[in-house]
């Protein structure tokens, strides 16, 4: 198990005041003190952007400045994705988050698409992926940017959408979910949009530290039984002063 992590994730860039580097500094010291091995990612390459991104979306995130700090949060994800196809797993702690970013424009503090740009990048080599999105908030871009590709499963239990599913669920109900995801299809590998905003003290107010584990333990469970234990993560939302909990709660299941 490797947490990817660069120190250039907690440079400050101007967003929205909650999407704050205390986020990953706070989380990568407390897993550091675990004992958890580090790697270093680069950033990702134009052409790996551009595989997904259009010219005039790049063009946009460019004139805001904020480019390289995008392009070092994909890579982060690509590095992750490269660890598991090689049967390491991975938990890519960066930021900004990614899920919101669709081909030509993005919103909700996402700039690149972290996880397509990563699933793009190994599509060829890994075969079926399915992407688990466990974000509090549905992974429009992703969809978008996915849409209608057969190679690819995108499931995001129960997050906030038109339909007010996460009206209707409970935390047990969530993992569920999450189980029921992980056995209604085939992959070679699995790919996480991590985010954490669901925890009982965050905006979603369901999830639990326990069930962050469960989840974790029951993506690592399917994905050694259906495709080589290939599993990655990469870090979305999550905005509570226990994000670091959260995640490393995660990790012990996922690890
Ligand atoms: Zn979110």
């Amino acid at each position: 198990m490797k947490i990817v992590y660069n120190n250039i994730y907690e440079e400050p860039y101007i967003s929205n005041p909650v999407e704050n580097p205390g986020r990953v500094r706070l989380t990568a010291g407390y897993l550091r003190d675990e004992g958890y091995q580090f790697v270093e990612p680069k950033a990702a390459g134009f052409q790996d952007i551009r595989s997904i991104h259009g010219i005039e979306h790049i063009e946009k995130v460019m004139a805001r400045g904020l480019y390289d700090t995008a392009a070092y949060a994909a890579g982060g994800a690509i590095k992750a994705a490269e660890l598991a196809i090689s049967g390491e797993p991975a938990f890519a702690l960066v930021r900004p988050p990614g899920h919101h970013a669709s081909a030509n424009r993005s919103w909700g503090m996402c700039y690149f698409n972290n996880m397509a740009i990563a699933v793009e990048r190994v599509r060829k080599r890994a075969g079926k992926v399915l992407i688990i999105d466990i974000d509090l908030h549905f992974g429009d871009g992703t969809v978008s940017i996915f849409r209608g590709a057969g190679d690819i499963t995108i499931v995001n239990p129960a997050s906030i959408d038109i339909n007010c599913e996460y009206l209707k669920i409970d935390n047990r109900g969530y993992v569920g979910a999450v189980k029921k995801a992980l056995e209604s299809t085939i992959y070679n590998l699995v790919g996480v949009s991590a985010g954490f905003d669901n925890y009982i003290e965050d905006w979603g107010r369901l999830l639990t530290n326990d069930d962050f584990r469960k989840i974790g333990q029951a993506i690592r469970d399917a994905s050694e039984k259906i495709c080589g234990g290939r599993r990655f993560a990469v870090l979305e939302g999550g905005y509570s002063l226990d994000l670091r909990y959260n995640i490393k709660s995660f990790i012990e299941g996922f690890e």
